[in-house]
């Protein structure tokens, strides 16, 4: 069994359509919205191992800012801080695993001991190299100032190929749609199964009206990734959003 901490890693400020098409509703195509960034803290008390599910952004907040969204570091730190907030520091960590390869979720990996273990779909790494143009700006696969994060630690990919259990208790599942190779997380707690989504479902209410986000690189997947949530929603698994402050508000920690 493990325990699942969701750590605020910082807030960026973006438009709604991004997070959730409105197709159907009233909408307001300039409307603006902050939302968290979130790694997860994995840690199981029997085998004293512990998990990083995804890392947040680096420290470059001016970067950041100015190659996607604002951030906000006043709401949420820099994943080593918001690690020592609660106790650890980053000789703790034994893996790491990247729902996908998106700057918001994997940048600051390269901020984290270079030996560490990356658990990544091996489409999700092949996508990020080559990826369609409108999808090269959230791996900054073109950006010419410095070498991709994603490649900085290429010598710690361990590239897993569809759905595989990584530790007891602990396995990814496939859900692509928001990039080719998304994955979910799916944990086993004292208080059940939990999924980690990823992008897949950005805000709760993706996941309640089955309604996609406003980026994604194939939507028949996408719908495919939600009858596969649907499977495991059926086993009893919670379905947890990876920019939505309903996570801090419901499950501070979970187990
Ligand atoms: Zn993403």
């Amino acid at each position: 069994m493990w325990k699942i901490t969701p750590l605020h890693v910082g807030s960026v400020t973006t438009i709604a359509g991004g997070l959730i098409m409105k197709h159907g509703a009233k909408s307001n195509p300039g409307e603006l919205v902050k939302i968290p960034h979130i790694a997860w803290l994995l840690e199981n008390p029997v085998s004293k191992r512990t998990i990083l599910v995804d890392s947040g952004a680096d420290n470059d907040n001016a970067r950041n800012s100015k190659l996607h969204n604002p951030v906000d570091r006043s709401q949420g730190k820099h994943i080593l801080e918001a690690l020592a907030q609660k106790g650890y520091s980053a000789k703790d960590i034994d893996a790491i695993i990247v729902t996908h390869l998106h700057w918001d979720h994997a940048q600051a990996i390269v901020d984290l001991p270079k030996t560490l273990p990356v658990f990544c779909q091996r489409e999700e790494l092949l996508f990020a190299v080559d990826p369609y143009p409108t999808d090269a700006k959230h791996y900054e696969t073109r950006a010419t100032d410095r070498l991709p994060y994603f490649l900085q630690f290429y010598h710690q990919y361990h590239l897993l190929d569809g759905e595989e259990t990584i530790e007891p208790g602990l396995s990814v599942v496939p859900l692509p749609g928001h990039s080719n190779g998304s994955q979910g997380v799916v944990v086993e707690t004292a208080k059940g199964l939990f999924v980690i989504a990823g992008d897949l479902i950005n805000i709760r209410a993706n996941w309640e009206q089955r309604m996609p986000g406003g980026i994604y690189n194939n939507i028949a997947s996408y719908f495919e990734s939600f009858k596969r949530l649907e499977a495991l929603e059926k086993q009893g698994a919670v379905i947890l959003p990876a920019h939505d402050f309903w996570v801090f508000d419901n499950y501070p920690v979970i187990g």
